[in-house]
């Protein structure tokens, strides 16, 4: 087992609560897509429990991504957290 360094602190976009970048979803939106952080450009996080409440989640997401797209956002985001499961 490898020993835990310093992790990094992230901040959620959605609720500001800070937790250990492990805790948390980074995402990116380029040009009013939704993915995951494709490790170019701008990104940021969100965390578990903001993932679950829809509502608040898809402000936050409209907000970074400067687009009203919901529906869009919504699925995009189930496909990215199920990806991540699977890794
Ligand atoms: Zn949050």
């Amino acid at each position: 087992m490898a020993k835990k360094f310093h992790e990094p602190i992230r901040t959620c976009v959605s609720c500001r609560k800070k937790d250990i970048q492990n805790n948390l979803v980074r995402l990116q939106c380029e040009n009013g897509d939704l993915s995951s952080f494709t490790g170019l450009g701008r990104s940021f996080y969100l965390c578990k429990i903001c993932l679950k409440e829809d509502k608040k989640l898809l402000k936050a997401l409209m907000r970074q991504c400067r687009s009203g797209e919901k529906d869009k956002f919504m699925n995009k985001l189930k496909e990215i957290i199920t990806d991540d499961r699977k890794s």
